[in-house]
């Protein structure tokens, strides 16, 4: 017996019907522009967040999580509305309100994704239980629709406005590949993206940062754009070119300007991206991460102290370039790396934190991985 099927046991007393598993992500280009209608290239990283589960009879549903000590946390069905207070099993919860469930459940999850680290542990723990509902039930929702269904779980549910990457990679990621997703339309393609072979390491960098600043700071920012597009007569910033920005400049207030500015470059910087790796171009890569970065220090503002030490060291220890990842105001970094660099630059950036007197920063390296799957059915 794997050991969720165990704590499924202990907890609940018998097996669950069905285990899903749904991984975390990084994004490697294409940054707060997923809501601007523009492009991202994500990848599943190998760790996954685990949700097993079994039909009840009647309509109560309960729900528990080794993170949170397998407390099993009780609500009736018909009580699961937007509005319902609760805690990290809203996330859950959200995701049977959007599904539409109409029975009872009993729910284990064990996430291995670290938890708020900018790795979309949310993300991964609403697609592993889309994941599994959609089978146990036999909803027949295509992985486009799952991802708008989860979206709207912590959207409308949780109340995070985030965009749709998070669940259209936790859903759709390929072993190998990172995924270029249209946020307009959700049409994806799989581009190759062969670390290995190539010698090099992606590290990602949980600089363990968390600044209070982020919820405000990201609807603001979301507003921003919509403001700009408004004032400019275009459908989305997609539409947009840096010349006719620079053209606009006028209409726009100067923060307007400049969080259009890193949209409508972020977004050329992902198709840049896209040719990059197909030409196994990897020098060229880490100059589009670093331009990256310094549009989200600078035009968009969402680094902070952290990010920008855990980019510098990267760099300075020879990365082939490097970024934050995310929302910002802390999270994770990435930086491409050769492989044969890793313990220098994990040394570089660690001393780098120490000199500063923040927190020790965490680690972790992944290959692309595979996107949600169900692991068994019972
Ligand atoms: P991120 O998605 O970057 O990890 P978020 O703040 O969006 O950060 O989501 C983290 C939240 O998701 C946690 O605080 C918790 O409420 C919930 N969560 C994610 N995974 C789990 C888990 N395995 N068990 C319990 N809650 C989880
Ligand atoms: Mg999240």
């Amino acid at each position: 017996m794997s050991s969720i099927d165990r704590i499924f046991a202990d907890t609940f007393g018998q097996s669950p019907d069905i285990v899903a598993a749904a991984p975390g992500r990084v994004n490697l280009i294409g940054e707060h522009i997923d809501y601007s209608d523009g492009f991202v290239l994500p990848f599943a990283i190998a760790d996954q967040t685990y949700a097993a589960i079994r039909i009840r009879p009647d309509r109560l549903v309960r729900i528990a999580s080794v993170q949170r000590r397998n407390k099993i946390v009780s609500v009736p069905l018909d009580d699961i509305k937007p509005g319902l207070k609760g805690e990290w099993e809203r996330y859950a919860l959200g995701v049977i309100w959007a599904m539409g469930v109409k029975q009872g459940l009993d729910i284990m999850i064990d996430g291995h994704v670290p938890l708020g680290a900018g790795l979309s542990s949310s993300a991964a723990l609403e697609c592993s239980v889309a994941t599994a509902i959609n089978h146990l039930f036999s909803c027949g929702f295509d992985l486009h629709a799952l991802a708008r269904l989860a979206q709207k779980a912590e959207n409308d549910y949780v109340g995070v406005p985030c965009g749709i990457m998070d669940q259209s990679v936790s859903l759709m990621a390929q072993p190998g590949s990172a995924l270029l997703l249209d946020c307009r339309d959700l049409t994806s393609r799989n581009v190759s993206f062969d670390v290995a072979s190539n010698g090099l390491e992606l590290l990602i960098i949980d600089t363990q940062a968390h600044h209070s600043l982020t919820d405000g700071g990201y609807a603001r920012r979301r507003q921003s754009c919509e403001s700009v597009v408004a004032k400019l007569l275009v459908q989305s910033m997609r539409e947009l070119s840096l010349e006719k920005l620079s053209a606009s400049k006028d209409l726009l207030s100067d923060t307007e300007f400049i969080r259009a500015r890193h949209a409508v470059t972020e977004i050329a910087r992902v198709h840049s991206a896209v040719a990059a790796l197909e030409a196994k171009n990897f020098v060229e890569l880490g100059r589009l991460l670093n331009a990256s970065h310094a549009s989200l220090r600078d035009d968009y503002n969402v680094s902070c102290p952290e990010l920008n030490a855990a980019v510098d060291a990267s760099i300075s220890a020879g990365a082939l370039g490097a970024r934050m990842v995310g929302g910002g105001f802390g999270g994770s970094a990435i930086a491409l790396i050769k492989a044969v660099d890793t313990v220098g630059t994990i040394h570089t950036i660690e001393n780098a934190f120490k000199r500063a007197s923040f927190k020790a920063p965490r680690f972790f390296t992944s290959l692309p991985s595979q996107g949600a799957q169900i692991i068994r059915r019972g």
